[in-house]
């Protein structure tokens, strides 16, 4: 068996990581990219010494552990910075996806990339199919505010920085509207799952 390859994705807030859990539910695993992003910079990791090599070794903690907040404010108004991290991180990042793409998708009926800049870092040839998470922006204006506890204007800026939702629900093979109930999305996930033959009718 070879499985189909979704690449999951969605706007902040739109529900990507509710969606991810429930794939993980129907027994489909899932690889995160924010998770692997965070795996290769851990001590020992070849990234993270690319890392000292490019920003000094000032960037880690007393422990050796990476300091993401310090990386955070250098790279955050400085492009060129931000590239030489990305030039370090991501290939890693990419290599270690495409692994465990391999590895999973021969023992499972579809595996789930789970990444949040899909479409924006041009990762489209990792996956088949694209499943978009979907909600109207009063919906997603709502959930981020509640669940990060942001001003209106705060959130705001924050989904205006991303490339729209609606832009990606018109590019995706599937989109799953969670402006419902958490089951209601849940139906629609089960729906798509048997409509792609990846789980069978009980
Ligand atoms: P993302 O991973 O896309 O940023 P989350 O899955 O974390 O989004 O969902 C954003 C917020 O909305 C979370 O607080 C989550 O608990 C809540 N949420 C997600 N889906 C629903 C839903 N269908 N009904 C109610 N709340 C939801």
């Amino acid at each position: 068996m070879v499985g189909i390859v979704i690449g999951l994705t969605g706007g902040i807030a739109s529900g990507k990581s509710t969606v991810s859990d429930l794939f993980k539910e129907y027994n489909i695993p899932v690889v995160d990219a924010d998770i692997v992003a965070r795996e290769v910079v851990e001590p020992g990791e070849p990234a993270l010494a690319g890392i000292v090599d490019a920003f000094g070794s000032d960037i880690l903690l007393p422990d050796g552990a990476l300091d993401r907040q310090k990386l955070g404010g250098i790279i955050f108004q400085d492009q060129e910075k931000r590239e030489i991290l990305n030039s370090i991180v991501h290939p890693v990042v990419r290599a270690r996806m495409t692994a465990d793409r391999d590895r999973l998708k021969t023992g499972y009926p579809a595996v789930v990339l789970d990444i949040p800049l899909l479409f924006e870092g041009s990762q489209l040839h990792l996956v088949d199919k694209v499943v978009v998470v979907n909600v109207d922006p009063s919906i997603q204006l709502e959930r981020l505010m509640q669940r990060n506890n942001l001003t209106e204007q705060d959130a705001l800026d924050r989904i205006n920085s991303q490339m729209s939702l609606a832009d990606k629900a018109a590019r995706a093979d599937a989109v799953i509207d969670n402006n419902g109930s958490r089951d209601e999305t849940r139906e629609q996930l089960e729906k798509l799952l048997l409509r792609w033959n990846i789980k069978e009718e009980a």
